[in-house]
C-alpha cells in the first residue's frame, strides 16, 4: 500500500511552478529554473522559477507598495482571510501532507501532523488580528495623556528552512497577515513546493496582491541581501542555522531592521531516576524521532540519571531498533529519508566519531543503502563527555546517552552549550521539574512531554537560539510597532 504515482502526479501538477510577485506567477528573469527533488528517491519532482536579485527587487517593490493599504485594511478583514486559509489548508491536508512528504521525506502520519500544525497558526492569528489593543491613560503629574497605539512594523522578508515546510511559512506569515504587514517569503530551495502552494490558498482565500511575493531560489543571499539593504523593508523573519542567522543579523545592523531568529537548538532530554521511565520513553521518542531528528526542537543529549541510565537506554533501545524505514508515502513508514546526502554523511561522521571515542551503538549506527538519504535510527551509550555530537546539532535518528548522579551535574550539563531553545525534564517530582526549569537556560521546556510546540505557545529559544518568539500572544508583537501620542491637558482649555 502507499500513494499511486498517479495521485503524486496529479498533486504536483496543481504547485504553481512560478515566482509569485504582486499577485501574479510569473517567470524567473532568464526563465531561469531549478530542480526540488524527492530525498527518498533522487527523483526530480518538479521544476520551478528561480529568482534572481532582479525578480527580489521587483517582489520587494510590490511589497513596499502594497502596504499602506494593507495595513490600512479591517483586522477583522484581515482575520477572515486568514480563517479562510486555515479551512482551506484543512480542506486540502491530504494534499499538503503528500506534497511535504514528497519533497521533504517525513512520513505522511508526521506531514498530516505538521499539517494541522501548521493550520492552527491561520486559526490563531485569525483571532489576534482583531485582539490588537493599545491605551489611553492620564500622566502621572495629571496634565497631559498618553495614547499608546501598536502599528504593522511593515514590509517584512521572511526566510524559511527545508524541515517543516508547510508550519515554518505559517508561523510567520499569519502574523504579519493579522498585523497588517506585507512581505517577501523566500522558502528553503530544498522544499519550497509548499510554500508555492500555500501561498496560491492564500490567494485563493481574498489575500490582495503584493501583501504576500514569494521568490524561491538558489541564489539565497543575491535575492535576500539587496532586499535586506533596500530601505523600505522594515524587518527580517529567519529559521535556520545559527551561522546563517548570524550573518542576517549583521546584514539587518546596516538597516536597523526588527530581527526575529529561530536558529538552532542542542536540547537536552534529563531523565531523573523517579520519572515514570515508559512514559520517559514515549517523550524521548517524540522529542528524537520526529521528523527523522530534523527539528531545532529534537532532543540532542539524553542525560540520564545513572540509576536507571541502562533501564532506560534498553527500552529506549527496542523502540527505536523497531522502526521501520522507508519513502514516507508508505503507511508503515516510521523513519523517512534524511534531506540530502550532505546531511546524512555529517550524521555518520559525527556517530562514527563517537564510536571511535568509546560509545557503543545499541542499535544502528550506519548508513542505509541508497536510493534516497536514509541513516538508521540510533542510540548511543557510553558517548565521552568531548564527543562532537554532544556539541552539535545532529539533526537525524540519533540518540546519544550520557549519565548524570546528582541534580547539579544534570543541570550543568544541560546548561553546557551556546544553545538554550527547549529542553526536557521527566520525573515524577513537580518542584523538581519547576526548579530545574528555573536553572535551565532554555526558551522552552516539556516537563514530562516530549513535544513543546503549540500555535497558543511562544516559540523561541534564548542564547544562540535566537531572538523573538513565534506564536501566542507574543507571536504577532514581532510584526508590530509601539507608537505612543502625547495629548495636551484636555481640561487646559
Ligand atoms: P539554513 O540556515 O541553511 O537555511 C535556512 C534558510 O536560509 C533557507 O531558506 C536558506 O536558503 C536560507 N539561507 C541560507 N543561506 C542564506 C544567506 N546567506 N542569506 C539568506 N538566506 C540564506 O538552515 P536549514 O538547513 O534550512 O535548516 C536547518 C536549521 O534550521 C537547523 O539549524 C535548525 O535548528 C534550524 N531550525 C530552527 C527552528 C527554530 O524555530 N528555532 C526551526 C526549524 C529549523
Amino acid at each position: 500500500m502507499g500513494i499511486s504515482a498517479d495521485r503524486e502526479a496529479e498533486l504536483l501538477a496543481q504547485v504553481p511552478t512560478g515566482l509569485l510577485i504582486d499577485g501574479q506567477w510569473r517567470d524567473a528573469a532568464g526563465g531561469r529554473t531549478f530542480d526540488v527533488e524527492d530525498p527518498a528517491t533522487g527523483k526530480t519532482l518538479l521544476s520551478i522559477a528561480d529568482a534572481s536579485a532582479g525578480d527580489g527587487a521587483l517582489a520587494m517593490d510590490a511589497a513596499a507598495a502594497a502596504q499602506a493599504g494593507w495595513a490600512r485594511t479591517a483586522p477583522r478583514e484581515r482575520g477572515e482571510i486568514l480563517r479562510r486559509a486555515f479551512e482551506l489548508v484543512t480542506e486540502r491536508a491530504e494534499d499538503f501532507a503528500l506534497l511535504m512528504t514528497l519533497e521533504m521525506g517525513k512520513p505522511l502520519a508526521e506531514a498530516r501532523g505538521e499539517v494541522t500544525y501548521g493550520a492552527e497558526f491561520l486559526r490563531w492569528f485569525s483571532e489576534e488580528a482583531v485582539r490588537i489593543s493599545g491605551r489611553y491613560s492620564t500622566a502621572p503629574d495629571g496634565k497631559s495623556r498618553l495614547l499608546v497605539n501598536r502599528k504593522p512594523v511593515g514590509p517584512c522578508l521572511l526566510i524559511t528552512p527545508w524541515n517543516f515546510p508547510l508550519a515554518m511559512a505559517t508561523r510567520k506569515i499569519a502574523p504579519a497577515v493579522a498585523a497588517g504587514c506585507t512581505m517577501v517569503l523566500k522558502p528553503a530551495k530544498l522544499t519550497p513546493l509548499t510554500s508555492q502552494l500555500f501561498a496560491a490558498v492564500m490567494m485563493e482565500a481574498g489575500l490582495p496582491a503584493g501583501v504576500l511575493n514569494v521568490v524561491s531560489t538558489t541564489a539565497a543571499g543575491d535575492v535576500t541581501g539587496p532586499i535586506l539593504k533596500d530601505s523600505r523593508l522594515r524587518k527580517v523573519s529567519f529559521t535556520g542555522s545559527t551561522p546563517v542567522g548570524q550573518s542576517l543579523i549583521r546584514d539587518a545592523a546596516e538597516n536597523v531592521l526588527r530581527t526575529s531568529m529561530e536558529l538552532g537548538g542542542n536540547a537536552p532530554f534529563i531523565v531523573f531516576e523517579d520519572a515514570d521511565l515508559d512514559k520517559a520513553v514515549d517523550g524521548a521518542m517524540a522529542a528524537k524521532l520526529r521528523n527523522m531528528g530534523e527539528a531545532c526542537t529534537a532532543a540532542n543529549r539524553f542525560i540520564v540519571q545513572d540509576t536507571v541510565a541502562d533501564e532506560f537506554a534498553e527500552k529506549f533501545a527496542a523502540r527505536v531498533g523497531a522502526m521501520t524505514t522507508g519513502r514516507g508515502t508508505e503507511e508503515d513508514t516510521k523513519i523517512g529519508p534524511l534531506i540530502d546526502g550532505k546531511s546524512r554523511d555529517k550524521v555518520h561522521a559525527l556517530v562514527s566519531e563517537a564510536l571511535d571515542g568509546g560509545a557503543v551503538a545499541l542499535v544502528g549506527g550506519e548508513p542505509e543503502d541508497g536510493p534516497g538519504y536514509f541513516y538508521r535510527p540510533t542510540v548511543l551509550k557510553n558517548v565521552p563527555a568531548d564527543a562532537r555530537i554532544l556539541k552539535e546539532e545532529i539533526f537525524g535518528p540519533v540518540a546519544p546517552i550520557v549519565t548524570f548522579s546528582g541534580e547539579d551535574e544534570a543541570v550543568a550539563l544541560a546548561n553546557n552549550t551556546e544553545y538554550g531553545l527547549v529542553s526536557y525534564v521527566f520525573t515524577r517530582d513537580l518542584n523538581r521539574g519547576l526548579r530545574i526549569g528555573e536553572k535551565l537556560e532554555t526558551g522552552m521546556l516539556g516537563l514530562n512531554a516530549g513535544v513543546v510546540s503549540n500555535a497558543a505557545a511562544p516559540f523561541g529559544g534564548v542564547k544562540q537560539s535566537g531572538l523573538g518568539r513565534e506564536g501566542g500572544a507574543e507571536g504577532i508583537d514581532e510584526y508590530l510597532y509601539t507608537q505612543y501620542i502625547g495629548i495636551a491637558d484636555p481640561y487646559a482649555g
